[in-house]
């Protein structure tokens, strides 16, 4: 056999290889010199996909003559939504032959029908090395790291798996969905195996803090070092509750079931995107018109690289602001900071209030606990909050007067029924975005 027919899947070596050096080098450029390399990157995937994608060869065929002179050019396109992954389920995006699909996994279906995401070994392999760089900024060798996130479908999770493996660190495959394993045979393995990172939602960490607590154990005691946050949005007040809890440093990464891991924490613990493998836009959610950095607004974003499924301009329904200052580890790729999902506001009086932004304000509220929902009512905005202990009425009370003054609505606050809030959570894929109705649905 000759080079070039030797199969992907024999070359691991070489590719590994010729994805990190991509990886090094992109990081050394300047802004300018790395939005030139991702005008030569879009224009061959914009011609990709129009040519192997039956989506794009069928509905963009009108488009196919554009021109890309600067990265700009990109919004003389469409968007791909949500609605058009669903409608091509499974292959209907698939723009690389089925013998070099290596990988395919679906969305876990909680918002309406599920969509499909398949992978190429040469693109799996770069996603790998760009995880496991991220990675081995805080675990290495002698770490055993539970991860709890699905592997049912999944990518995310064998993704990180890998990236542990190759950073040195021992791998826990607890899962999430398992009836293996459970959240009571997770929190007994924590005790007795002790591991020293934790990778889940902020909300299955706190719950799993809840059950060793309620068991008369100290969770300091496990030894926890590391805790990665993925899979759901988090307000700083409750990252800082966790880490205070756990005694654990914080890490994170941010990603899609279509498109793996789209933003990856640097050494300086700055969440970077992806932007060698992925060109990024923010636009206004309602006018679709274009947000400039350091504003909010919804992640838009066009695969680079990506062999197998290329997507264009595809709006991820993710409210984020992203940041062009310069990180001190001295990478050109841009930050990100993630508000939750576009679809997650609540909508008072016609004034849409960001639901991370009143979580920040409700716990960081002195005397509040762990939980919290809201919602809307005919009464208006409606907050739960836990008490930590003390007065539940004053907590109450404050809550109340702070989130007045932080937005100018004054909502009805109430206790949280913890018990209520469990039997919640235990049925929920992301808990973290508890309502008012997941409460009531276990109320009965
Ligand atoms: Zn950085």
């Amino acid at each position: 056999m000759t080079e070039t027919t030797v199969p992907p899947h024999l070359r691991y070596d070489e590719i590994r290889r010729a994805a990190c050096a991509d990886l090094e080098a992109f990081d050394k450029l300047t802004p300018d010199r790395a939005a030139e390399l991702q005008l030569g990157r879009l224009r061959e995937s914009v011609a990709h996909a129009l040519t192997a994608s039956p989506h794009y060869r069928r509905n963009w065929a009108a488009h196919s003559g554009t021109r890309f002179d600067t990265l700009d050019d990109i919004r003389k396109l469409p968007f791909t939504t949500k609605g058009d992954l669903r409608d091509a389920y499974p292959f209907g995006l698939v723009a690389a032959d089925r013998r070099e699909i290596i990988r395919y996994g679906e969305s876990t279906g909680t918002t309406g029908r599920p969509t499909s995401a398949v992978i190429t070994y040469e693109d799996w392999i770069r996603g790998n090395v760009a995880v496991e760089r991220s990675v081995s900024h805080v675990f290495g060798p002698g770490d055993l790291v539970f991860i709890a996130i699905p592997y049912e479908l999944a990518f995310a999770s064998y993704d990180l798996d890998r990236a542990l493996e190759q950073a040195g660190a021992g791998v826990v495959a607890v899962g999430t969905l398992s009836r293996v394993c459970p959240f009571e045979r997770m929190v007994e393995m924590m005790w007795t195996v002790k591991p020293t990172g934790l990778v889940c939602t902020p909300s299955r960490a706190l719950r799993l803090y809840d059950l060793l607590k309620d068991s008369g154990r100290d969770p300091l005691e496990v030894g926890l070092r590391t805790f990665m946050y993925v899979g759901e949005t988090c307000s700083p007040a409750k990252l800082s509750k966790i880490a205070d809890l756990w005694g654990v440093r914080l890490s994170n990464a941010y990603g899609s079931t279509e498109t793996n891991s789209l933003g990856l924490t640097c050494a300086e613990g700055s969440l970077h995107l992806t932007e060698d493998r992925h060109l990024f836009e923010v636009i206004d959610p309602e006018t679709t018109e274009p947000v400039a950095d350091g504003h909010p607004g919804e992640l838009v974003l066009t695969s680079l690289v990506s062999r197998a499924m290329p997507l264009l301009r595809y709006r991820t329904g993710d409210f984020v602001t992203v940041r062009s200052a310069p990180c001190a580890c001295g990478s050109p790729r841009r930050t990100l900071d993630h508000h939750g999902r576009v679809s997650e506001q609540l909508v008072v009086d016609g004034r849409r209030i960001n639901k991370l932004a009143l979580e920040d304000i409700v716990l960081s509220t002195p005397g509040s606990g762990l939980y919290w929902a809201a919602g809307v009512t005919g009464a208006g905005l409606e907050i739960r909050v836990e008490a930590d202990g003390g007065d539940p009425a004053r907590l109450c009370s404050d809550v109340a007067e702070r989130v007045a003054a932080a937005i100018g609505i004054t909502p009805v606050v109430e206790p949280i029924d913890r018990t209520l809030v469990r039997r919640a959570m235990d049925r929920m894929l992301k808990p973290g975005s508890l309502t008012l109705e997941d409460l009531a649905a276990v109320a009965s």
